[in-house]
């Protein structure tokens, strides 16, 4: 039988995953997005995307970016997009 500190550790984070909007906020995390052509290093720091790669660079979004955003749907909470590099 478990331990009811592990059963109860369990349905305490069920119900924080349920209520993931109010409880969970992204600080910062590194990603290696696999692309057509090479990896690319995307990172999210308190609500600023940043992405090694060319299209990032010009147009302050690209598809890596957007990939993550995707994935995280409404876990992460959205920050103005990093202004590009001149
Ligand atoms: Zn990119």
């Amino acid at each position: 039988m478990l331990p009811s500190t592990y059963v109860a550790d369990v349905e305490k984070s069920m119900r924080y995953a349920q209520e993931r909007e109010q409880r969970i906020v992204f600080n910062s995390f590194n990603v290696t997005v696999d692309g057509d052509h090479r990896d690319h290093k995307v990172g999210y720091d308190h609500g600023h995307w940043t992405c090694d790669c060319e299209g990032f660079e010009h147009h302050g979004h690209c598809p890596h970016t957007m990939t993550m955003e995707r994935v995280l749907g409404e876990t992460v909470t959205m920050g103005e997009i990093s202004a590009p590099v001149a």
